[in-house]
């Protein structure tokens, strides 16, 4: 299939006369667009393509296979999970009777929505041992950035002014530096130790009572469990601090541990990794926050709460304490967003959580585990692996273990786009030089992951026999290589149109 053939863009495709659609009648009794006064009106046309129906339809479908997706082939992107989407889900998220819904609508005529959404906050304190969720920030980073406000309000309610700095470990994902940022906060990076888990005894040396909040991913970017983390939690809260949990990824911890046990305070979850959702290209997600007792109060509005009476009712923050007049007892930090978050994403993870099962949800986190730890040990004589050892979820290869061949991690990752697979993670973490995140998740069969076994040696084979194959690749697809230096610094954000003969 090649667009060319057609054209790149739909305009390119357009003949002046040429129609592929056709409108209701205007039945606005009569009134016509003339009369708009002239100063708005248009004096030309407005260019637009026009094109026949079966043109339209052929280059969209063309287009859309140039996507590569989940429901394509094997996807192993180390730390955003991609995670196969079933069909039921968006036949929930697609119902008439969720779809059509208004946000404010009086609580009692949308109850079957309110259950729903109470429904999954308390699927997830039970999940993650955390006492109250709230499913209001859209993304995992925005959950980020409420947990730290939350974090900031419970300090700010018991006159501890000073608290203004947050410890994050080295190997931490982007997001957590930023969002600390973001929030007003001061990063002190904490370092990380030969075996890639936090250096208690550098953590050690940053504690004081300026610290408010300590923020770790468990397992961490290299797929590591910290085993310490209890006493990371005991260290931080014994200065004050409060434990932030990055559960972006929640599932190598489905049924297995939760954060709340491991003494962690305030936690995101991203719905749209861990329970589903296909999120590539930058949406659509949702990253509920989860508190532990005691810091219910200083979550955002609204909340859906449960009445004595049995019926959901919708909580909003008082006038006066967005004014930031509030009693101590009504701390919220009022909306951190449109309403109550992605509602389509919540019914996802609703979906699927109930589509697995309560029972079968222990195995999520085992069977994760056990195909990471698969790929890795099948393929660790011919790519580094820093970190020798049990990995949990995913885990991160250095390049190839030969590096005699000059061929390199993107190299690599470029060459698999012409096997038919998504390339993994590269070049993060930013530990190594050569980072490769590979992360199977629990889904796939044991033929698919040993095919991709396969064409990982292959290509280590190809690197010593042939690298120029490797070095150029791909070669089966739309857009060879671009220069990402080029594109960042001089990127050409205008595209010269084809003129094509009327
Ligand atoms: C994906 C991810 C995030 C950020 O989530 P977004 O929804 O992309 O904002 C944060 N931390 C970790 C560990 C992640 O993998």
């Amino acid at each position: 299939m090649n667009n060319r053939l057609y054209g790149n863009l739909i305009f390119e495709l357009s003949r002046q006369g040429r129609k592929g659609y056709s409108l209701p009648k205007n039945d606005f009794g009569g009134h016509s667009v003339k009369e708009l006064p002239a100063a708005m009106r248009r004096t030309v046309d407005a260019e637009m393509p026009e094109c026949d129906e079966l043109t339209v339809v052929r280059h969209y479908t063309n287009l859309s296979g140039n996507n590569f997706g989940v429901n394509n082939g094997f996807y192993p992107l180390g730390s955003c999970t991609m995670k196969y989407n079933p069909i039921i889900n968006e036949e929930v998220a697609a119902m008439r009777e969720f779809s059509s819904l208004h946000p404010l609508q009086p609580a009692e005529t949308c109850q079957g929505a309110l259950e729903v959404y109470y429904g999954l906050q308390e699927m997830l304190c039970s999940l993650t041992g955390m006492s109250e969720f709230t499913l209001n920030p859209f993304a995992g980073a925005h959950g980020e950035l409420t947990g730290l406000m939350v974090i900031s309000s419970y300090h700010r309610s018991r006159g501890d002014m000073k608290r203004t700095k947050v410890l994050i470990p080295d190997s931490a994902h982007g997001t957590n530096p930023a969002s600390a940022a973001v929030c007003g906060l001061d990063v002190v990076e904490v370092k990380s130790l030969e075996d890639g888990t936090v250096d208690v005894e550098d953590l050690k040396t940053k504690l004081d009572d300026t610290i408010a909040a300590m923020m770790m991913t468990n397992p961490n970017t290299l797929g590591l469990y910290e085993k310490h983390a209890h006493e990371i939690a005991a260290l931080v809260h014994e200065h004050g601090g409060l434990m932030y949990y990055d559960g972006a990824n929640l599932n190598p911890m489905l049924g297995v541990a939760r954060p709340g046990d491991m003494g962690f305070d305030v936690m995101h979850i991203n719905l749209h990794k861990t329970f589903s959702t296909p999120h590539g290209g930058g949406g659509p997600g949702d990253g509920p926050i989860g508190v532990r007792e005691g810091l219910e109060k200083f979550l955002p509005t609204p909340r859906v709460i449960l009445k004595e009476d049995g019926s959901l009712a919708v909580k909003t923050a008082t006038p006066e304490c967005l004014k930031g007049e509030c009693d101590a007892d009504d701390t919220s930090l009022g909306s951190i967003g449109a309403f109550f978050g992605n509602f389509a994403v919540i019914l996802r993870a609703f979906t699927y959580i109930l589509t697995i099962g309560k029972e079968n949800m222990k195995m999520v986190g085992p069977l994760a585990t056990l195909n990471a730890n698969y790929i890795k040990e099948n393929l660790k004589d011919v790519y580094e692996l820093p970190i020798p050892g049990v990995c949990k979820h995913e885990f991160v290869f250095n390049g190839l273990k030969d590096k005699s061949t000059g061929v390199t991690t993107m190299d690599v990752a470029k060459r698999l786009l012409d096997y038919g697979y998504h390339a993994p993670t590269i070049y993060f973490p930013l530990l190594f030089h050569e980072s490769m995140m590979i992360e199977p998740t629990e889904n796939e069969s044991k033929e698919t992951i040993d095919s991709f076994i396969s064409v990982m040696r292959k290509i280590a084979e190809e690197a010593k026999e042939t690298p120029e194959i490797v070095k150029s690749a791909p070669r089966n697809t739309p857009i060879g290589r671009v220069d990402d230096v080029l594109a960042a610094k001089h990127p050409i954000i205008t595209y010269k149109q084809l003129k094509n003969e009327q």
